[in-house]
């Protein structure tokens, strides 16, 4: 296999995690690259008009990485760095944690190199429609179906929605999750992610008998996951000392305000100017002591450095892919046994809400808010059971426990479905 498509750090991280597990469950070396690489990898170049009537040109990337169990599924990354191998990273992991879940769909990822916050209201809306209309031919409701991820959100998922409706002539709110509600929305999707990371970071308290009303956490990003994931937290009594986005870190020991920080970011957009006092170096932060740590931001923003560092009791990850390999294996050399909560179990909140909200659609029967979050929890304690429990029965880690059930799962699909032709 000509291996020069799929590079960088980020698609490194999948292959070697993949090696591990692949070693774990004695898949044959004959079927690895077939597990690996996407089945489809699709680029296309965005020519946008500007306010100021330049044409400004953007690369958009979809990547299906297998559609053995069904539709593709994941979300569409805004942000500057964007490129193929993280891409095609983000549907790897998309597939196992869908597979983990026990959910009818394959993984998959898009995005576009650009960064969203230089945009006008309009630039973002010209460039997410002419990514969706370039898009049109390799998507559809039982083909791909995107969702929001980094740099999107529910208005970007509209303008999705809308762009390939208005090519169809029906309105198809199938195609896209993540949508607003009253545009075939659910209720429940926007907090999903965030409260997934907290419901999971609670069992993992339990686990280690440690109160939630006596706890600390430190949460990195404040954005889509990692607000949702504080509130959650402070809302059953943890004293949340910590945040940080990309333009600041803070860190107050008596606690910090969650609601009034996203109150700030509602109205300014960045935690910075929240305040002077609580200002800390955001590497530094992550070292404080707390017992969860929340990385819901950027991937591998855990190195073997900081693991080695690390002075928490749980890692909760919110983010896709923010501990590194070689970090995991620093984790495992100490013997104080941090409790990490893989990110294809922890984050698994939002695509699970994903597909309710893909069924409701489908079927135009809406459920209630209620519903969503009960049907939720018990989606991720059946996960959590079957990690902690495979864990504990083969003596590894929860990564590994959680990468080998959806593997494995992909794996006997593509083995029962067999190769074409
Ligand atoms: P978002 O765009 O809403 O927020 C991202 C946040 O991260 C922002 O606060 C941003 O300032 C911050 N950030 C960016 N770079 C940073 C850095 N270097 N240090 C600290 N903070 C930084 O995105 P989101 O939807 O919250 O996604 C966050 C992570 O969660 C990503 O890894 C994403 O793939 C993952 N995820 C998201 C969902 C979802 O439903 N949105 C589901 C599963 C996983």
């Amino acid at each position: 296999m000509n291996e020069s498509l799929f590079t960088g750090p980020v698609f490194d991280m999948a292959r070697d995690q993949l090696i591990v597990i692949a070693d774990h469950l004695s898949i044959p070396e004959d079927q690895r690259d077939w597990l690996l690489y996407p089945k489809r990898a699709i680029v296309v170049t965005c020519p946008v008009r500007m306010e100021d009537q330049r044409i400004e040109t953007f690369v958009g990337y979809r990547v299906q990485h297998h559609l053995a169990l069904g539709p593709a599924k994941g979300g569409t990354r805004f942000a500057p760095n964007v490129d193929i191998g993280e891409i095609a990273a983000l549907a790897v992991w998309m597939s196992w944690k869908c597979a983990l879940a026990d959910l009818p769909f394959g993984g998959g990822k898009g995005g576009v190199a650009v960064d969203p916050r230089a945009l006008t209201a309009k630039e973002l809306e010209n460039l997410s429609r002419r990514y969706m209309q370039e898009m049109i031919p390799f998507v559809g409701p039982r083909t791909d179906v995107m969702a929001p991820d980094m740099g999107t959100n529910e208005q970007v998922m509209a303008w999705f929605m809308d762009t390939y409706s208005m090519y169809q002539g029906v309105t198809v709110p199938e195609i896209v999750t993540g949508k607003p509600v009253g545009s075939g929305g659910t209720l429940g999707r926007r907090e999903a992610t965030g409260h997934g990371v907290a419901f999971l970071a609670f069992r993992a308290l339990d686990a280690l008998d440690i109160a939630p009303s006596s706890a600390t956490a430190i949460v990195q990003g404040f954005g889509n996951v990692g607000s949702h994931a504080a509130l959650g937290l402070a809302a059953r009594g943890v004293k949340v000392i910590g945040v940080s986005d990309h333009s600041v870190a803070y860190y107050d020991p008596m606690g910090l305000d969650v609601k009034a920080l996203i109150a700030h970011v509602a109205t300014y957009g960045v935690l910075a100017g929240y305040s002077s006092e609580a200002v800390i170096d955001p590497r530094v932060l992550l070292e404080q002591r707390c017992d969860v740590l929340a990385p819901c931001a950027v991937e591998r923003v855990i190195d073997g450095d900081l693991a080695r560092r690390l002075n928490c009791r749980i890692v909760a990850e919110g983010a896709n892919g923010p501990t590194t390999p070689e970090a995991d294996r620093a984790l495992a050399e100490r013997n104080d046994d941090i409790f990490v909560i893989p990110d294809i179990l922890c984050n698994a909140g939002g695509v699970i809400v994903s597909y309710f909200e893909w069924v409701q659609d489908l079927q135009q029967y809406f459920w209630s808010r209620d519903e969503v979050m009960d049907r939720l929890e018990r989606a991720l304690d059946r996960s959590w059971g079957l990690v902690i429990a495979r864990a504990k029965r083969d003596g590894v880690s929860n990564r590994t426990a959680a990468m080998a059930i959806g593997v494995e799962r992909v794996v006997k699909s593509k083995q029962m479905r067999g190769l074409f032709p």
